[in-house]
């Protein structure tokens, strides 16, 4: 199959593009005001039509690092709002008061704009903080009692769990749920003054004990809970639950398509139910008109699958483990499916952009494999990368004839393209001497069938230098090869005439001891060796792959001398690396690899 290139890749149509295609033909939110900043519907009244076409979110807890289905939900709601002149507001979900830190807020923002995206248009910021909204979200749950679809339930949490019924039972009232609006708003004001205790009581939607989605069976929307919040501090002993806090935020910042995972469907009644009835006005017994707390169009949740990648862990508690644990080296460890964890590994934002458009959004639980993130950022480097010659495993090449033909000490002058189909990258130079560092496999005593490389007798070519005939090897102490010996065969330098004259089956590639650069070089594997490390009975732990990094000293071209941190290359035969972002120094270099040149692990 020809895979199209990064650039000529055309975004293929989804179920989400459909849906905001048709709603911007059918005009569903050209009436939209937007009132400059998140707001009730009076607040937004106020405002100028909305500018943009569409508004997505991308919401997430900062409670860990992003992760790469973080980066499939950044690409997806950004780059929906991108294409269809809209905007994504980056919102930090943080009303659960125990969980956050300004560590992860920093990463998640990194994150996102090292991804390519960002929130600021039409004039606005648009990053949002949903404990921002708790004013609006208490008065939302009054307003709910006021309506009579809303009461303070003191059962226990016992009595609550077994009411709740279950698939096959209907659940049963609560004996609190007839209590009178006034009852239930003096209430409710007491568990907000803190006049009960963690647990004594919850406020509960009134909807439907018996309804066959048991998330409509009278869900919780506030909870007791004495804790000090990073934003609101000691303000509140009552929190909203998310699914009330979460169509809330949505509806405030006039969110026209709220995209999330799957998980969230059973959700959705709720979602509408709640968001009707915010929008809706009523007359109430006493003929006041109370309601219309929010504008419509209100907010409509769609759902798509998320990102399962083979040989990857998304879950971040089970990531924040193997970081406290010490199984890896910190969030950033270039092992890690982490965004910090890939961009130290040497992805490139485009590689993400490219997988995240590939692989598309549905409506079903998939596995996507690992390969195919590797292929994106193959594709992507293939283009733009340097070249550059480096041995991983060194033996030392001399050259017995050197000094005869060439005089004892002289070097001689190589070239290369930096890129074969970009000759506007220029050359690299290097020297070829009497001594040269080769990869020890490219050495056999004596050659396996249809071996084409060194061993007494045979002629190979050194990359972009002389074609040479392998004489023999030293050995040490313990019998391992210390020294290659070959002679040079004259007239074989590449690129003069006459150079390919001799015709050689094997080609391989090395530095020279007097120029080349020592190098630290950590090859990266997969840090999982089975597919699905977490849907097995086994431990995820047990199935950490041990040989998921190896350091090694290698012998680099001398272009790499001018390598900074993140400059990534391709060397030649051996695939694809990356100077390490935090270790790697001019003139010293140490590099990650990202991937091999070809997938290798299938076979
Ligand atoms: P975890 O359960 O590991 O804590 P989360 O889904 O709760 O992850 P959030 O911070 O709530 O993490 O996620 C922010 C957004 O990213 C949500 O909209 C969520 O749907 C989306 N998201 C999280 N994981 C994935 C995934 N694997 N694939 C696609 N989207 C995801
Ligand atoms: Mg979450």
């Amino acid at each position: 199959m020809n895979v199209p290139s990064v650039k000529e890749t055309t975004k293929p149509s989804n179920f989400l593009r459909q849906i905001i295609e048709h709603d911007l033909a059918n005009g569903t939110y050209t009436t939209r005001q937007w009132g400059g900043t998140p707001g009730d519907a009076a607040h937004h009244a106020q405002g100028k039509l909305d500018p943009a076409k569409i508004r997505t979110r991308f919401p997430p807890e900062p409670n860990g690092y992003l992760h790469v289905g973080h980066a499939k939900s950044i690409c997806l709601n950004f780059g929906l709002a991108r294409d269809y002149g809209g905007v994504c507001h980056m919102r930090f979900d943080d009303t659960n008061p125990e969980k956050e830190d300004a560590e992860f807020v920093r990463s998640i923002i990194d994150a996102v704009h090292w991804l390519g995206f960002g929130w600021q248009a039409f004039g606005d910021d648009n990053l949002y903080h949903a404990s921002d909204y708790f004013d609006f979200m208490y008065r939302a749950a009054e307003y709910l009692i006021e309506a009579g679809l809303a009461y303070v339930d003191e059962q226990s949490a016992e009595d609550m769990r077994a009411n709740r019924g279950d698939f096959g039972k209907p659940g049963m009232n609560s004996p609190f749920r007839s209590r009178t609006v006034e009852e239930n708003l003096a209430r409710f004001r007491e568990m907000k003054d803190g006049k009960l205790a963690d647990g004594a009581a919850v406020l509960r939607a009134k909807i439907d004990m018996a309804s066959p989605n048991i998330n409509m069976r009278d869900p919780t929307i506030y909870r007791i809970r004495r804790a000090t919040h990073h934003n609101t501090g000691d303000k509140w002993c009552i929190y909203p639950m998310y699914t009330f806090a979460h169509p809330v935020e949505d509806a405030l910042e006039q969110i026209t398509h709220s995209i999330c995972t799957l998980e969230f469907e059973d959700q959705r009644p709720f979602y509408d139910w709640l968001l009707e009835h915010l929008a809706e006005t009523k007359t109430l017994p006493d003929g006041r008109v109370v309601g219309g707390l929010i504008s419509q169009p209100v907010p409509r949740q769609y759902e798509f699958a998320r990102l399962n990648l083979t040989y990857v862990i998304t879950s971040k508690r089970k990531l924040a483990q193997l970081v406290k644990e010490k199984r890896v080296n910190g969030w950033d460890d270039p092992r890690m499916p982490t965004i910090v964890g890939l961009r130290r590994r040497g992805y490139t934002p485009e590689s993400l952009q490219v997988f995240a458009e590939r692989i598309g959004v549905t409506k079903s639980d998939s596995w996507i494999d690992y390969s195919t993130l590797e292929g994106c950022l193959r594709e992507d480097l293939d283009v733009k990368a340097p070249r550059a010659m480096a041995v991983l495993d060194p033996v030392k090449l001399v050259i017995t004839n050197w000094n005869e033909l060439h005089g004892a000490g002289t070097l001689d002058d190589c070239s290369a393209p930096v890129h074969p189909h970009l000759p506007e990258m220029g050359k690299r130079n290097f020297k070829f001497g009497r001594e040269l560092w080769i990869e020890k496999t490219d050495y056999e005593p004596v050659p396996p069938k249809g071996y084409n490389r060194l061993y007494p007798g045979n002629r190979v070519r050194l990359k972009y230098g002389h074609v040479i005939e392998c004489t023999g090897a030293k050995l040490d102490a313990a019998g391992q090869v210390s020294e290659v010996h070959a002679t040079l065969v004259p007239d074989t330098k590449s690129g003069t005439p006459g150079a390919d004259g001799i015709k050689v089956k094997g080609v391989i590639t090395w530095v020279s001891v007097a120029d080349a650069l020592q190098a630290e070089v950590r090859l990266y594997d997969r840090l999982f060796s089975v597919p699905q490390p977490d849907t097995g009975e086994q431990d995820f732990l047990e199935e950490l792959n041990p040989d998921s990094l190896k350091v090694v000293t290698a012998y680099v071209e001398p272009s790499l001398a001018l390598a900074k941190a993140d400059d990534r290359f391709q060397f030649e035969r051996h695939g694809y690396f990356v100077a390490d972002r935090v270790d790697h120094l001019a003139g010293k270099p140490v590099l990650n690899k990202i991937t091999g040149m070809k997938d290798s692990w299938a076979k």
